[in-house]
Formats: C-alpha cells, structure tokens, sequence
C-alpha cells in the first residue's frame, strides 16, 4: 500500500497544496485514509500527521474508516423528505441490513446522510460510489441492492434511462435531467461555441473589455452581488507573479442547481467566460472548483477542456496573442458547504480545511497561493462572455435599473415544473409561481435557507419592525403584497435557489428545522457565534414546538439572529435566517404555540444547550458568570 500511495504523491509532484487531490485518488483506490496511509502522506509531502488529518476530517467524502463497498450517500435536503425521503431511508435500512451512519457487517453497505446534493428537482436522490441515483422510491431502492447482492455493476442497476442532453455523453452516462423549463441567452442553443473567443477577443484590449463589463453593471451572480468588472480591474492592477481565474462550482446552497446544468450543457461557455476573465486581468491560471457531489461530470468535462487545448484556446499564446498564456485546471471538492465562500475555497485549492479567512486581504489582493486572485460564479463567467459578445447597452435591455441581465433559477418543491428557468431580474413572484404550476401556495422560500422564507399572504406590520433592519434597511417592502415582490438585489436578492411549499407542510417543523440542521452540520467551527447559536435557536424552537414556549423565547431567538451577524462569514450571518425570516412571516405559527399568559420560563437551560453544540463539533465554550 506504501508503495501506491507513494505513486499517488508523485503523480502529484510531492506537492502539499495538492493533498486534496491526493486524498481523493486514495479514496478512489481503497474508499478511505487510515492513520498508517496518514504517517507515510505526512512524511511524503513535508507535513505533520495532525496537518493530514485535519484536512480529512473537514470534509464529509473523506473517511478513516472503511464505508463499504458500496457508499450510499442519501441527499437529506427539505425537497428530498417532503417526497418521500423518510421511507426510502428506511428501505435502504431493511435491504441493506443496517442503520444510517453504519456498515453492513458484511462490509458491502454502508449508509451515509449528506447534504443537498444539487438534484432537488429530482429528489430524493442520493450519490452511491460517486454514480447518481435520482427519483428514488421504496421499490427502486430494494431492487437496486437486491442487484447488488447479486453482483451486478452499478452501471446496470440504472433503472430510468440516460438523463437528457449532455448527461447522456459518453463520458457521463448520468440518469441526471437537466429539466430546462425557459432559456434566454444563457441557456440558449443558438450558442456558436469559441465564437466570441475566435472573432471578438482580440479585437478589444484588456482594458476595453474590463470597460465593457464595468459599463455593463454585470454583478456577481453567487450571492453577494459585487460588480465584476470592479473585481477584474483590482485584480489586474496588483502585481505578482502569477494571477489566478478561479470559477467557484462549488453550489452548495440547499436548493440550488443551475451550475450543475450549465457545466453539463454550455460547459464552453463557461470555460470561455474564465478565458476572457484571464485577458482582461492577465491571469495565467485558472482553476475551476467543482463540488464533490458532481464528481460523476469530470471526465467529460475535462474532455472538454482538451478539446480548447486542441484549438489553441488554452495553453500558451492563445489565439496567436502574445504573452497570453492561460490553462484551467478543475479541482474536485469533498464536501463542505462552506467551501462556497471564495477565501474557504482558496483554503480548499490549496489542501487544507475549507474555513474562511479573516479580511482583509481580500483573494483579489492575495489569494491562493498568495497571488492575485479573482473568483467569479459559473453564471457570472458565462453571463461576461455574452456581454462581450454583444455589448453592455444590449445587455442593459434586461432585467431592472439595479439588477441587469438574466438570472438562472433552480425552482422545486411543490410545484410540476421544477427545474432550471432563465428570467429576467426583476421578475415577480406571481410570475415564478405560475411559471412553475404551483398550486396552494404557502410559503416560498427565495435564496435557499440563507435566504429568505415568504408567505403568499400580504406581509404586515406585526413586529416586524426591527427585523427589517436585517433585510431593508427601508422597511419600504414590509407592506407589501408577496406576489408583487421581485426578484431584484434590491426586493428579494437570490442565488437561484427557489423552493415552494404548499399548505400541506408544516414550515416550522418540517421546513426550519430541516434548514436549521443543515446550518448546524455546516458550521466549520471556528466562530463560537456559528457553532452555538444554530443549535441553541433550534433547541429553542423545539420548546416552543413541544408546548413549552413562553413568549420570551421568540424575543431570544430575535436577539440571538442579531449577535450571530457579527460571525466571521456568510454561513454564520445567515444561519439565524430560517428561524429570523419565519418569525418576520409566519409568526402567528410561533405564537399559537406560545404559553400566552406567562412570561416565566424555568426549562431551557442555555450552557446545556451549548455543550450539546460542542460535543458535536468537538469545541469548548466558557461560560463567565457575574
Ligand atoms: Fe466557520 Fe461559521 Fe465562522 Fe463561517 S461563520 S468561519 S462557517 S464558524
């Protein structure tokens, strides 16, 4: 075993920044990383053992210990269990002999919970040694493992046919559907791949082309909105001797899955859209991280990219131009939400545990490896090369004053047609709604569980007042009607994730704590904000479920999404959002189940509370009293 593994750290030059690389082909070769596999890695690539494994111990793909033969990775997002999650699970239990969490004794299953897995449209769906089984259902599950036992490869045991498009390409072969609903000019077939690249890059000079997309408003489509040709001019301005295109495919947002369809379907479009971001700012390196859960798109992906080298749109002197030098290499992930935050991604690209950075510097200043870094989403990318294309006053024709262009949306839960719609910014509920078939709504849920969760009812007044300070600064939108919301950055901001619940489901049992768990299995740990108060507001929230609540309890949880703003990142920023946002909507839910005539309170216990949030994390919290 010294001896591949030996080979393995070769393959990659011995080189530390790669461990994430070379930890997965160990996997692939014997399905985990023992601490014997960890001495001689450490030893190998100039480490300590403690330094490897805390790398493996990030990541939820990676193991020391054995996970069975065949890994079963059931994706435990809120859309998967309102269809039927709980009794697949239990189907897999019964066939397969043993609990979630566990291996088969006779080594061949083991049972594994995970996170969204960028399939809500066709959940549940779970990841079984990296081949995707979606629209899973009691039946299909027994008769998947009864094939298994009997030795047949996991190839044979597809039960629909090959997904559409792409994801029936030779080397994909995946039972995944892209469900299009509405394209525009991201999702368009009339696409002439490398067109831009061959008849309109050179006729523009790298500042021209960081003009246009400045003139063009273009903003980052991940979440935060920053305008991009602000990042690509910073980026270009520092000095150093290497900069860095990094496309951040790392969508982990429950709900979310448009990235997913781009790569499979306009996988030109955004390696082109890295190209033209690598002119502008005179990068010389590009790395595209692609989420561990679509590991199954990597060799036709990397074709793809073989195909650019062919024609001289990647590699050295592209297109003839001198001193243009660029390639792209993908880096794989292995589990980590938080891996979506760019500098937690920087970490990642660079072998260590995904968590964020303290800012400043920001990547644009010093990112991986210490060079200039600029990192842009899928959509962002491939949104720039059509600006490119045909120019910022064009691309002005769309969307609203404040939010220009298109945005993808990945549409699902309660609806008959979920998947991926192209739309306008600026496109209203009422719209989305329909466009969809939803029917009964009763909630959506805009922007995944970082998001924001609406109810189709008018919005009013009832304690919202401070809470809107987390939301608009205005408190303009408070009043008004939810079908007449829009989605813009300045009404309903979103990443793309868009869920819709009918009046069937329970959104405080169901919906929040679903969202509350994934921010609590999320948390990298480091701020005591993030890895407390999720925990301790859920905790609140089943004593208000279970009959217990005292109407303090809800002026706590208030309180709580107000201290937990000032953790490190994103994830933690959020994490209060589900309970915050339900509170701000749906807060006759909280109040039916409030005691109403007493304020006192002698049941929750909040050191308890912490102490169970540690014990899960494996950190400590000091309580000081006065
Ligand atoms: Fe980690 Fe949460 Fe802090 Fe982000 S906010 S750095 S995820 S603990």
């Amino acid at each position: 075993m010294k001896e591949k593994i030996m080979q393995i750290v070769t393959k990659y030059d011995a080189d530390r920044t790669r461990l994430m690389d070379i930890l997965l082909d160990i996997h692939d070769m014997q399905g985990y990383v023992d601490d014997e596999n960890i001495e001689v890695l450490a030893e190998a690539l100039g480490m300590s053992e403690a330094e490897v494994n805390e790398t493996i111990s990030f990541y939820h793909f990676f193991t020391k210990t054995p996970r069975g033969k065949f890994t079963v990775y059931l994706n435990n997002s809120i859309t998967a269990v309102l269809r039927g999650r709980d009794a697949v699970k239990s189907a897999f239990e019964v066939a397969c002999g043993t609990k979630f969490g566990a291996v088969s004794e006779d080594g061949l299953f083991g049972l594994f919970d995970t996170s969204c897995i960028g399939m809500n449209d066709q959940g549940p769906a779970a990841i079984i040694n990296d081949r995707i089984f979606t629209n899973l259902t009691v039946y299909r599950v027994k008769e998947l493992i009864k094939g298994l036992k009997e030795g047949k490869k996991l190839n044979e045991l597809v039960y629909e046919s090959n997904g559409d498009g792409n994801n029936a390409d030779k080397d994909m072969q995946s039972m995944v559907q892209n469900n299009i609903r509405k394209g525009m000019f991201l999702l368009n077939k009339d696409y002439n791949k490398y067109e831009i690249l061959k008849e309109d890059l050179s006729k523009h000079s790298p500042e021209e082309i960081i003009q246009i997309i400045e003139d063009s408003n273009l903003r980052g489509r991940g979440g935060a909105g920053f305008p991009t040709g602000l990042k690509w001019r910073f980026g270009r301005r520092v000095d150093g001797e290497h900069r860095i295109i990094i496309c951040n495919a790392d969508e982990g947002e429950p709900g979310t899955f448009k990235d997913r369809v781009m790569l499979t379907e306009y996988p030109d479009l955004v390696f082109e859209g890295m190209v033209v971001a690598a002119y502008a700012t005179g990068a010389d390196i590009g790395l595209l991280y692609l989420r561990y859960e679509y590991k199954y798109m990597l060799k036709f992906l990397n074709r793809v990219l073989d195909e650019m080298r062919e024609h001289n749109l990647l590699g050295n002197k592209i297109l003839g131009i001198k001193d243009f030098d660029f390639d792209i290499r993908i880096q794989l992930g292995a589990g980590a939400y938080v891996c979506g935050e760019e500098s937690a991604l920087i970490e990642s690209l660079e072998g260590k545990r995904g968590e964020p950075r303290d800012k400043p510097p920001f990547p644009v200043e010093r990112g991986y490896l210490g060079y200039p870094t600029i990192v842009n989403n899928v959509e962002t990318l491939a949104s720039a090369v059509k600006i490119v294309k045909y120019g910022a006053e064009w691309y002005k024709g769309f969307g609203t004053k404040d939010s220009l262009g298109t945005k993808l949306l990945s549409v699902s839960g309660d609806c008959r047609f979920p998947g991926i719609y192209e739309v306008e910014w600026g496109t209203s509920i009422r719209e989305v709604i329909e466009m969809c078939g939803a029917d009964d709504v009763q909630a959506i849920q805009v922007g995944g569980p970082s998001g924001v969760l609406i109810g189709v009812k008018d919005v009013d007044n009832l304690g919202a007042t401070d809470l809107m300070k987390w939301y608009k600064p205005s408190g303009m939108m408070v009043a008004q009607k939810i079908y007449d919301r829009k989605l813009s950055y300045s009404d309903l901001p979103t990443g793309g994730s868009i869920i819709i619940f009918n009046n069937s489901r329970d959104l405080l049992r169901e919906v929040v704590m679903n969202f509350m768990d994934f921010f609590i299995e999320e948390s990298c740990g480091s701020c005591s904000t993030c890895r407390n108060l999720p925990f301790v507001m859920k905790q609140k929230l089943e004593k208000i479920l279970d009959g217990h609540g005292v109407r303090q309890d809800i002026d706590d949880l208030l309180n709580w999404g107000k201290i937990i703003k000032v953790s490190r990142c994103g994830l933690g920023q959020t994490a209060a959002n589900p309970i915050l946002s339900s509170i701000l909507n749906f807060r006759g839910l909280y109040e039916k189940d409030v005691k109403a005539m007493t304020d006192f309170d002698n049941i929750f216990d909040i050191e308890k509370s912490v102490d169970a949030a540690n014990k899960y994390l494996g950190r400590k919290t000091e309580f000081h009293h006065n």
